[in-house]
């Protein structure tokens, strides 16, 4: 509860603001949100009950209804200061699109007026023939349309109305992440209900829970600016390390520095304003690198949250004069950033499934949900590593700082020897007589052993955290519902079939319910055992050792994507009805097209930047050594030679690393015109990984090798240093 008391005020030095200000924001919370109360005030009953309904269980909102609502909208967002409205929503290229119209519009009569009624507020038809589509549409059949997603409520951001919507073809294919993300929802929600009715008959509803934890950079804007890498690709494609990294682990939690401050307060604001209920912000391992993370939310409103702040952060940044950085690998020889996608289920009465109750049979349905959970991991590892790759992400996972590109689930030593208890607690059929205490014992003994289980694995892509799964290998970058649909709609399919078992046990076995629970659980201990992982995720033998568990290690992006398409995932979407092959198959080309152009954009940009820059000055601080070593010639005559030793060895390097820049990016060039006359683009993409991007690393090299003898004075670029230490 927010405390209504009044604030005293005090002015801090630290801060642009004061903490009068910081009470009123908290008491702002959702001020700029179309929501539940906001809804209360402006509808009337009967209408008010509709719409709640159609939110909770997604019954379809009647044209009345949509007038209704569309004219509280207006009306409310007009007094808001909005002038403008759009439909908002996420295409495949993983950022949020709007296209605002105006409220203003003339009558018949040619008089001014506001319009904004249900048509405008249900349904919209951008002109979408630019956004990604894997050729589902093709110019001659351009139309998509936008339709409003009830389930996260409009917002007015700045003087726009912004109504989430998803983004679908003409002919109903999925064109956005959106789409798929409710469908997956909406079986989980059938799937997991009908299993929590084994344990509370009365369950209505359960939702699916996220948390996000956003890791990102601040850089000087001003210094950002004098670098092209940054500013098109959103990384650095060269820079010698700085002298000072981050081995003395001294950013970690420290104090932030009162710059960076200022914008996080003001990035907070902002998201209070607009409902994202951020809590925490903290220094994170690298220099210059930063965490914010909100309270948990229902995961459809918990993406769309994410995905607008990814937008707000960059215009708070600029105002700031920061240039805010979500590339997964801004900078080399440092860590690089992720977005934790920490995960539950709750059910309609506020019962977190993955969290262990005090007695034995809510720890049996804690069991149920956690077992579940891995075995579902299990069976889909590599369709999970595929909805997180992409190009920036393939340079953290794996190296040693990101979870690795295998997929393995880590539940610490005490619930693994939970498991390892129930597995041999006894081994034939369950009999009434068997049901014996050590049985309730071992389950009813889990939250006192969580207490303990503090040992958190960092190394671990998917780690159980007491209450919730940690999915650690998702992007800084991504948009969290390519990760949650596939979790989702994997779940799902998986609780399907443990109704199914257990049904099967109860009905031709005549088992009681729990004791078929328990079986159907204890024989899947054995299997799910193949993805748990306890040890060093970077290590050597952990490499050996899950190639002969049979796990997936996909390193990179091409070839981690086809797992999109394979029979099992076919198979797992089309059976929940969340996409058609056509539309995975759309998906896999948009991700393989990214990833080439994205690839491609970073070659030219890396090529521009060695031959207009780098070797230019090169050769500038060679002519400038040329011209001492003539001097000194010329004042000392025959005995200049030691004196401009040194001058002619750095003349000799410079040219050296200037033919070695100039015949890498020669090299890159002619591999990357082969890898473009590839037809296939699965084929391209692999093209690009392996014949291309090694270019990137030798020139890189090369450049940086120069950086370190030519004259600061005259180096074109910001160096990491003083991108990472300004503040
Ligand atoms: P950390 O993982 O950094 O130690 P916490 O465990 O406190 O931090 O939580 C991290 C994130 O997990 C927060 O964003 C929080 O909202 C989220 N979280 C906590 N409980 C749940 C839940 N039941 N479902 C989804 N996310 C959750
Ligand atoms: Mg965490």
């Amino acid at each position: 509860m927010i405390s209504l008391q009044k604030p005293k005020r005090t002015n801090n030095f630290l801060t642009n603001v004061n903490s009068m200000q910081t009470e009123h924001y908290a008491l702002q919370f959702g001020a700029h949100v179309f929501n539940e109360s906001v809804l209360r005030q402006y509808l009337n009953k009967e209408a008010f009950s509709k719409i709640s309904q159609a939110v909770l269980k997604g019954t379809t909102i009647d044209r009345v209804l949509a007038d209704q609502i569309a004219a509280a909208m207006k009306t409310w967002a007009l007094s808001q200061g909005a002038t403008h409205y759009t439909h908002w929503f996420q295409p495949l290229t993983g950022a949020t699109a709007e296209k605002h119209d105006a409220f203003f519009d003339r009558a018949d009569t040619g008089e001014p007026i506001v319009k904004f009624g249900g048509d405008q507020l249900v349904q919209q038809e951008p002109d979408a023939s630019s956004f990604p589509s894997g050729g589902i549409r093709n110019t001659f059949e351009a139309r998509g349309y936008t339709a409003w997603d009830p389930s996260s409520p409009a917002f007015v951001y700045g003087t726009t109305l912004c109504i989430p919507t998803i983004f679908v073809s003409y002919t109903g294919e999925a064109l956005d992440y959106k789409t798929p993300l409710l469908k997956s929802l909406h079986a989980l929600d059938k799937a997991a209900t009908e299993v929590c009715r084994y344990f509370d008959k009365n369950t209505q509803r359960v939702m699916a829970t996220l948390g996000w934890e956003q890791e990102y950079f601040l850089v000087d804007k001003d210094k950002a600016a004098s670098r092209p890498d940054l500013i098109l690709t959103g990384r650095t494609l060269m820079g010698h390390e700085s002298s000072k990294g981050q081995q003395l682990d001294d950013h970690y939690f420290g104090s932030i520095p009162t710059r960076v401050l200022g914008f996080m307060q003001e990035l907070e604001q902002q998201c209070w304003l607009l409902g994202i209920p951020v809590k925490t912000r903290h220094n994170e391992v690298a220099p210059s690198q930063f965490e914010l993370a909100p309270i948990f939310e229902e995961v459809n409103l918990a993406v769309d949250h994410n995905s607008l702040l990814m937008d707000i952060m960059d215009r708070v940044a600029d105002k700031h004069n920061f240039k805010v950085l979500l590339h997964e690998k801004p900078f080399a020889g440092i860590n690089g950033s992720g977005k934790h996608n920490n995960w539950s289920l709750a059910t309609n009465s506020g019962v977190n499934l993955l969290s262990p109750g005090k007695t034995p049979m809510s720890n049996l349905q804690f069991l149920t949900f956690f077992i579940n959970t891995i075995a579902a991991v299990l069976e889909h590892e590599a369709l999970l590593r595929a909805a997180i790759a992409s190009a920036g992400n393939d340079h953290r996972l794996g190296a040693n700082e990101a979870p690795p590109a295998i997929i393995s689930v880590f539940i610490g030593e005490q619930l693994s020897k939970v498991l390892d208890d129930l597995e041999n607690v006894s081994k034939g059929k369950l009999s009434p007589q068997e049901k014996t205490d050590l049985k309730l014992n071992v389950i009813g003994k889990i939250p006192e052993i969580l207490l303990d289980n503090t040992d958190r694995n960092r190394t671990s892509p998917f780690a159980f955290t007491g209450n919730k799964f940690e999915f650690r290998a998702v992007g800084s970058n991504a948009n969290c519902a390519k990760p949650m649909t596939v979790l989702n709609a994997m779940m799902a399919e998986r609780l399907r079939a443990f109704k199914k078992e257990t049904d099967k046990l109860i009905d031709s076995k005549g088992m009681k319910k729990d004791d078929a629970i328990f079986n159907v659980l204890r024989d899947q201990i054995k299997n799910i055992k193949n993805i748990l992982f306890e040890g060093d995720g970077y290590s050597k033998e952990w490499q050996k050792q899950s190639a002969e568990r049979g796990l997936s290690n996909n390193k990179n992006t091409p070839e981690a994507l086809p797992a999109y398409v394979s029979e099992k995932s076919i198979h797992l979407f089309e059976s929940l009805q969340i996409l058609s092959k056509r539309e995975l198959e759309a998906r896999f080309q948009v991700d393989l097209e990214e990833y080439v152009l994205k690839l491609q954009i970073e070659a030219r940009t890396l090529g521009d930047i060695a031959r207009n820059h780098i070797i230019p000055t090169g050769i500038r601080y060679q002519n400038v050594l040329i011209e001492n070593v003539r001097g000194l010639k010329e004042i000392y005559g025959s005995k200049f030679s030691p004196l401009a030793k040194e001058q002619m060895a750095i003349i000799e390097r410079i040219s050296q690393h200037v033919s070695a820049i100039n015949s890498g990016v020669n090299n890159m060039i002619n591999s990357r015109k082969k890898a473009n006359k590839i037809d296939d683009i699965h084929q391209k993409a692999l093209a690009y990984c392996h014949d291309v991007l090694p270019y990137f690393h030798q020139i890189r090299y090369q450049c940086d090798k120069l950086e370190l003898i030519v004259d600061a004075s005259i180096w074109p670029l910001a160096k990491y240093r003083q991108l990472l230490f300004m503040h």
